[in-house]
């Protein structure tokens, strides 16, 4: 505690359970406000109190050590948390989208949520949107050059499909238009890619998944320079998408393996990859960890070599049934959504994250039928392998 004036009554009381440990971990400052004093008042009159503890909707010290962790993951100057993933993304684009260029580009293969943000939301603020292809390039350029862009958008590696967005060169044609480039970056993570420094500008997580990594958490994060953070903190402070302290320290604390968490699980990723490209009832595996990645090139200049992620995406013969089949024969892998967590999680895109999207949709976007996607966790990975082949084997028409 910075006190000017020595705390008195139950500020003294306070102030000595602190003072007189030192955790080897952060404390959960399980407090909405903290006692003021003259250095907090000055704090808070000359820098909006945006970093001083005062009410932790503005900042609070376990979140800020969550946040500290991540900005040193994305080697970025300043991260700031907020209550979901959503929540960086809106809060991000609402802010970069307030000036006279109310016009985001963005790639066609972004999550659910994000899409429905895009296409509805947006759009009925005024905003104008439009979409491309994420791997096509001369898309890209062609929709910047048509109007006054403020914001390119893009995940680094798409969800589902696992389409690699080649983050450096639309960086160029965002920068040349004067627009800000915002990675989601939740599938690739840190530990394969940071956007930042092939030339994003502002790279937002679902901190849900890799980053705090145990599905216990709803959480997000928006990572850039501390200019840009401060101005989308401004206005998460407004639109009111903090993150709760004790939900910060359990991303705080997932966070102290995520290096082994995703080196595990990426290997085992890139083992179950090879398996099921000799496998007879799969049609197709996509994984950037494999010499016949469609987008091989891209990955070799963004991605640190010998990385390929946790996650796999791979097509059943048969489609959507067989594929729904397979999933339900499994025993290692359980289905659900989400992704990131120790465990081995698999879906079905086309019944769960892009349910909304109509077959032919779906088909423009690459997910063809019979696709599953696979969150590799950190079982063994013979074991896991194993029951995704029998699972495979047992569904097989006679
Ligand atoms: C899960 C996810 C989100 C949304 O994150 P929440 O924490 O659920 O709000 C955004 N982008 C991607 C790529 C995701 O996987």
């Amino acid at each position: 505690m910075s006190a000017s004036t020595p705390p008195s009554g139950r500020a003294a009381k306070a102030a000595d359970y602190v003072a007189r440990t030192r955790p080897v971990v952060p404390p959960i400052y399980q407090s909405a406000t903290f006692y003021l004093d003259d250095i907090a008042y000055k704090d808070i009159q000359e820098g909006g109190g945006l970093t001083e503890h005062w009410y932790s909707r503005f900042a609070n010290p376990t979140v800020d050590a969550a946040a500290a962790e991540i900005a040193e993951l994305e080697g970025a100057e300043a991260a700031m948390m907020t209550s979901s993933g959503m929540a960086a993304i809106a809060t991000t684009l609402l802010t970069l989208l307030q000036g006279d260029r109310r016009r985001v580009v963005a790639a066609r293969q972004v999550y659910g949520d994000t899409r429905d943000l895009l296409v509805r939301d947006l759009p009925a603020l005024g905003i104008a949107v439009t979409m491309v292809d994420a791997v096509d390039l001369d898309a890209w350029a062609a929709a910047i050059a048509e109007a006054p862009t403020a914001v390119v958008y893009a995940e680094a590696l798409s969800n589902p499909q696992l389409d690699l967005t080649d983050l450096a060169a639309i960086a160029g044609l965002a920068h040349e238009a004067g627009a800000k480039l915002v990675v989601d970056s939740t599938f690739a993570t840190p530990y394969t890619v940071n956007p930042l420094a092939v030339g994003a500008d502002v790279v937002v997580h679902s901190a849900t998944k890799f980053l705090s990594g145990h599905s216990d958490v709803i959480a997000g994060v928006v990572v850039s320079d501390r200019e840009t953070t401060t101005e989308i903190q401004r206005r998460m402070i407004t639109f009111g998408g903090c993150l709760d302290p004790h939900a910060a320290y359990l991303v705080w604390r997932g966070l102290q393996t995520f290096d082994v968490r995703l080196a595990r699980a990426s290997e085992t990723a890139l083992a179950l990859a090879r398996r099921l490209e000799q496998h007879p009832e799969v049609t197709a595996v996509r994984y950037p960890g494999l010499p016949g990645y469609a987008w091989r090139e891209t990955a070799e200049k963004l991605m640190r070599p010998g990385r390929g992620g946790a996650m796999v995406a791979f097509t059943v013969r048969g489609g959507n049934p067989r594929a729904l089949a397979v999933m339900r024969r499994l025993t290692i892998a359980s289905e659900a959504t989400s992704l990131g967590g120790v465990e081995t999680l698999v879906s079905a895109p086309f019944n769960s994250s892009h349910f909304s999207l109509s077959e032919e949709e779906l088909v423009a976007n690459r997910i063809e039928p019979g696709m599953l996607r696979f969150s590799c966790g950190v079982e063994d990975a013979e074991t896991l392998i194993t029951d995704v082949e029998r699972a495979l084997d047992g569904t097989v028409e006679p």
